[in-house]
């Protein structure tokens, strides 16, 4: 990774300490000499946006050697991400994490698993045009996100949890979803209020924001034998035969119609019956983006809590795939089920 300090106070003395850190993503990209779309080197960020001397920041900025499209994204990388917020953590403001936006709800939302006790913001942004283009919105992105991110009350971080800025709104990352892919407001958050809208002053919805109470902890084992699995009107039961008999499978995240409900075919049930049987956990989370699944309330799930699927209450499927992730390792059994079933991160409602 490639680290580069910028004083943009220069030559007065810096407010705050905000660390950027720049995975890739359409944000950074500007034009070659042959017109190409390479990324930019974030060295000259005051060139592109002088308007950052007036946010008075001591920037650490560490750049992926090689910024990715975020589609590329790995678990390595989060594990990267998370480690480095967890060391700099204590001598830190804030933290911006560039990204691009395809995956962004599912990196942010890992972290707010794998980084529980946050003091500090973690804001994840973007852009849906990168910073070289006369109309990008990648320059009040950025400004906002910094200004989000050092931004204190009573000597104490504002926002001290995972969150995503994007359009004029600061939404908890574990409750969003890309939504658009061509206007600028990208993301949704369906279940839960901004934490914050940025109009002439940036206004913070207090109430909404977390309290952090533990001591923070990095937690960067994760687990990936998971499927996600989306019902349609027709889904053939060899199809989810299929997915349930992966070698080694350990959780089904299972997209359902409306407040969580499915087929009622005995075959279907049958085949979820034996997996769970088998010891594979699964989760039940509405293919609706907002609402909440509850099993039982119609016949047609009525079943589904009978045999065991955990309800995945208000959860996007983002923040439970990543949830599972971080809990598969380190729990089994009733355990892993409470855990799920309880807000660790504020992802659900209690
Ligand atoms: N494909 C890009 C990415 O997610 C899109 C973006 O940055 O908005 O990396």
């Amino acid at each position: 990774m490639k680290r580069i300090n910028i004083n943009t106070a220069k030559p007065a003395k810096p407010q705050s300490k905000v660390m950027i850190i720049y995975t890739g993503g359409t944000f950074g990209m500007a034009h070659d000499a042959a017109g190409v779309l390479v990324p930019f080197d974030f060295s000259l960020i005051l060139e592109h946006l002088p308007a950052l001397r007036n946010l008075a920041l001591d920037l650490t900025v560490i750049s992926f050697d090689q910024p990715i499209d975020s589609s590329n994204i790995k678990l390595i990388h989060w594990q990267q991400i998370a480690q480095l917020i967890y060391d700099h953590h204590h001598e830190q403001d804030g933290f911006v994490v560039l990204h691009g936006t395809d995956t962004m709800s599912y990196t942010a939302s890992a972290l707010s698993f794998m980084l529980q006790g946050l003091k500090k913001p973690v804001v994840f942004t973007g852009a849906q045009l990168p910073i070289s283009e006369l109309r990008s919105d990648a320059r009040e992105n950025l400004i906002t996100s910094l200004e989000i991110a050092a931004a204190k009350k009573n000597g104490k971080a504002i926002v001290p949890e995972v969150c995503i800025y994007f359009g004029d709104e600061l939404l908890r990352a574990n409750r969003s979803k890309k939504a658009e892919s061509m206007h600028f407001d990208a993301f949704q958050s369906d279940n839960y209020p901004p934490l914050a809208k940025a109009g002439v002053k940036i206004e913070y919805n207090e109430a909404a924001i977390l309290t952090p109470k533990d001591e923070l902890k990095l937690t960067d084992k994760l687990e990936n034998a998971i499927v996600i699995l989306k019902l349609f009107p027709g889904i053939p039961d060899e199809a989810v035969k299929a997915m349930t008999s992966i070698n080694g499978l350990k959780a089904i995240v299972m997209e359902t119609f409306g407040s969580g409900n499915a087929p009622t075919t005995p075959a279907f049930l049958q085949i979820l019956k034996e997996a769970i049987n088998r010891g594979i956990i699964i989760l039940n989370v509405s293919q609706c983006s907002g609402g909440m699944v509850m099993q039982g309330r119609y016949e047609t799930s009525k079943d589904l809590l009978q045999i065991g699927v955990i309800s995945g209450s208000d959860m996007t499927t983002e923040a439970v795939l990543t949830k599972l992730m971080v809990l598969l390792p380190q729990f089994s059994g009733a355990e892993i089920k409470e855990q799920l079933s309880r807000p660790l991160a504020g992802e659900m409602t209690e």
